[in-house]
């Protein structure tokens, strides 16, 4: 279990949010794609860089730490 307490469930499929403050992805949702030890890979579907759908610097998929997202069980203990 290295995933730190509020992403023990995460999965591929699920949608995660930045915190707020981290850069342009700052409170964006994106959908894991890929899960490591320090974090998750998720896809915004938008550039990186401008934040455009499908222009010439188009990289969506990118690598973010646990410390950099929205814990996640906090949705799942509110039900
Ligand atoms: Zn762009």
């Amino acid at each position: 279990m290295a995933e730190p307490l509020g992403f023990s469930k995460v999965k591929e499929g699920d949608w995660l949010t930045v915190k707020p403050g981290f850069m342009r992805r700052s409170g964006t949702s994106g959908l894991v794609v890929g899960i490591a030890p320090e974090g998750a890979s998720l896809d915004f579907f938008t550039c990186g860089q401008c934040g455009s759908l499908n222009c010439p610097c188009y990289a969506s998929i990118e690598m973010w730490e646990w410390g950099e997202l929205e814990p996640q069980d906090d949705l799942e203990t509110a039900k």
